[in-house]
């Protein structure tokens, strides 16, 4: 076929301090290219990286003129730098992968085909294990999925990865979505349409580190929860309403004792010192999550720009 009445695969590749990697992920794609009945194009995001990759990728942009990137003035996080890509990208179907190989690309034609013979808006692609992490990663990880699958009105799929190809229509749904705070996972099921998820077993990065600390995870878990499910504030009225319930009976029960029993009613206040500190306890709480919740509303109407943009290509 010739090459110009080829549709284009667009990837898009959030990079945050990948000098090592860049290169290997493009060779491996670049195999790739007999197996696809696309062309590709290689939309690279910098998400404000401090070392080489910015200047390794002027070079590959140097080389290949199917090279794109965009380069932040900081750094934005790998939601922005998805948004970034999927905003800049051009191309009937889009993928989106990480740099570190861990997202195998042999799964491409696959995943491709799927989405190509229309059966499919986007074929995703899930961690079947979760070998090589820390056990105690995996473990909140799992109650985290449990946790949000319960409470969330979007199912999300446990092991999901942001690997993925999609239609053009998919992602025009995507950045229909106007708000500030991205949980990518999320809004990937809560646009629709048919998905197709090919399950594959974990593998290690083939150079780097991961930027992720489990701090860093806690708060995406968090922030993802604010953002697809209001039920924690529904939990908030509810331990309200129980307290309340609660110190009505201890009213009547206090009644009703001080009338059978005179004067025994000075006893008790250890108990009435943890009932404060209970409730008072509870109150911190609540106000806490109601303000994670303001906190996103506030954060929202700033509007504020996700990404900024230093260097582009
Ligand atoms: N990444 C990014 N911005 C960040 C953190 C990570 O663009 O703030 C990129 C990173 O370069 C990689 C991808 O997101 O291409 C996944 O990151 P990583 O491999 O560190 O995460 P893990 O696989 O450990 O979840
Ligand atoms: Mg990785």
């Amino acid at each position: 076929m010739d090459m110009a009445e080829k549709e284009t695969l667009a990837v898009i590749v959030p990079l945050l301090n990948e000098e090592e990697t860049i290169g290997l992920f493009y060779a491996a794609l670049e195999a790739l290219k007999p197996e696809l009945p696309v062309n590709l194009a290689y939309w690279f995001v910098d998400d404000g990286s401090t070392d080489g990759t910015l200047a390794v990728l002027q070079d590959l942009h140097a080389q290949d003129e199917a090279v794109h990137f965009v380069s932040f003035s900081r750094n934005f996080g790998k939601e922005a730098a998805l948004y970034a890509g999927l905003t800049q990208a051009q191309g009937e179907y889009v993928a989106v992968m990480d740099v570190d190989l861990q997202d195998p690309p042999e799964l491409l034609p696959e995943m491709l085909a799927g989405v190509c013979s229309g059966e499919f808006d986007a074929v995703g692609t899930r961690r079947v294990n979760r070998q090589g992490e820390a056990a105690i990663r995996s473990w909140f990880a799992d109650r985290f999925y449990q946790l949000i699958n319960k409470i969330s009105d979007v199912p999300f799929v446990p092991g999901a990865r942001d690997f993925r190809v999609m239609s053009r229509q998919m992602v025009t749904a995507i950045l229909s979505l106007s708000e500030t705070q991205r949980f990518s996972k999320g809004i990937f099921t809560w646009v629709g349409f048919k998905t197709k998820y090919i399950g594959f077993e974990n593998r290690a990065r083939v150079a780097g580190q991961t930027s992720w600390s489990f701090w860093q995870l806690t708060k995406y878990a968090i922030a993802g929860i604010v953002s697809f499910s209001t039920v924690p504030l529904m939990l908030v009225s509810l331990f309200g309403f129980v307290a309340f319930g609660l110190s009505v009976l201890g009213a009547i029960l206090i009644v009703i004792r001080e009338l059978l029993y005179p004067a025994t009613s000075a006893f008790g206040w250890p108990s009435l010192v943890v009932i404060i500190l209970f409730m008072s306890g509870v109150q911190l709480v609540s106000l806490g999550v109601i303000g994670r919740y303001i906190a996103a509303a506030y954060l929202e109407v700033k509007k504020r720009p996700l990404y900024i943009v230093k260097d582009k290509a």
